[in-house]
């Protein structure tokens, strides 16, 4: 009886909360939420406060304006090398893409490295390039913007603006690129930052779509735990848990979640099954000579590999590959 009546006055004071009871307690007002009897929150993309009179859209350098990055009844597959190289380099890559039936060509100019002595990409060269090779094979291109100094620069070369794992919280940055994203009309890859909770994730999307239309699409690419074997953890689980609380698409770029080639074809092949819109790849024609990221990228026999086995996962959902 006293034990009982100890026991019960401990749990009066520390307020034990229902085990069920999940922290999604914040705030989206331009990425709606709105809870259900079940605790679930429906996130939509809110476009009443968006001044469409002052959007301006420049149709003069878009050569194919507004891709679908995102259809019902397919899976879209980004690919291409962590940085361009050369103008040959993603000519041979680009042409791998597009040989393999895809759409999207992923290239990094800016290379936001680790270490500064690592090879910090081309950058407004590798923008030309980007842009060139891109019109050459009639390929939708992203790019990553590190800095809210050079958005707009980038966004006069690619379809769809790129924010790293290193930038998800750089708040000036996410409102620049909400801003320079609604006025040249580009969509929008939002990277989780390694170390950020799925909350701090769709409220950097938040950032973005506070500043006018622009059209976010998440990307989980691993996040860091205490496994070291693999570069990262891939977070399958966020794939659900956002189809969960969003309408936000999202894809998974399974090459800098594992960090080694042989691990990303049963990744993608898990993140298709777990029901992710897309994946973003790294590929490169001669991994071995990569001036970056080359343990990762899937060679062209690989891509094909990979394109099958996730094609045959796609069709078991009813899905195609793009
Ligand atoms: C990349 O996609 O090239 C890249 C650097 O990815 P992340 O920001 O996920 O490390
Ligand atoms: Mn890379």
């Amino acid at each position: 009886m006293g034990n009982d009546a100890n026991n019960n006055d401990v749990n009066k004071n520390i307020n034990i909360k229902s085990s069920c009871e999940m922290p999604f307690d914040f705030v989206l007002k331009n990425i709606q939420t709105k809870e259900t009897n079940n605790n679930d929150i429906e996130i939509k993309q809110n476009t009443e406060n968006k001044n469409k009179e002052n959007k301006e859209k420049t149709k003069n350098y878009d050569k194919k304006e507004n891709p679908v990055l995102i259809k019902d009844g397919y899976v879209t597959v980004i690919a291409g090398p962590c940085a361009i190289e050369s103008v040959e380099q993603l000519d041979t890559i680009a042409k791998i893409v597009k040989d393999a039936g895809l759409s999207f060509l992923r290239a990094g100019a800016y290379k936001p490295r680790t270490s500064p002595y690592s090879f910090q990409g081309l950058e407004h060269k590798g923008l030309e390039i980007l842009k060139e090779i891109g019109d050459k094979y009639g390929l939708y291109t992203t790019t990553e913007v590190t800095d809210a100094e050079t958005v707009e620069e980038v966004a006069k070369y690619v379809d769809i603006l790129q924010i790293g794992t290193r930038n998800m919280s750089n708040f000036a940055l996410l409102k620049k690129v909400g801003i320079v994203a609604n006025k040249f009309n580009k969509k929008v890859i939002l990277k989780r930052g390694w170390a950020a909770t799925i909350k701090e994730w769709l409220l950097a999307a938040e950032y973005i779509t506070s500043k006018g239309e622009a059209e976010v699409i998440l990307c989980e690419r691993g996040i860091r735990t205490f496994e070291p074997y693999t570069r990262f953890t891939l977070d399958l689980s966020a794939v659900p848990v956002i189809k969960k609380l969003s309408k936000l698409p999202i894809i998974i770029d399974p090459s800098h979640a594992v960090g080694q080639s042989d691990l990303v074809i049963p990744m993608s092949r898990a993140a298709i099954a777990v029901g992710a819109d897309g994946l973003i790849v790294e590929i490169h024609n001669q991994p071995e000579q990569a001036l970056c990221d080359g343990q990762q990228a899937l060679d062209t026999k690989q891509t094909y590999e990979m394109l099958h086995q996730v094609s045959a996962i796609a069709s078991l959902l009813g899905k195609k590959i793009r």
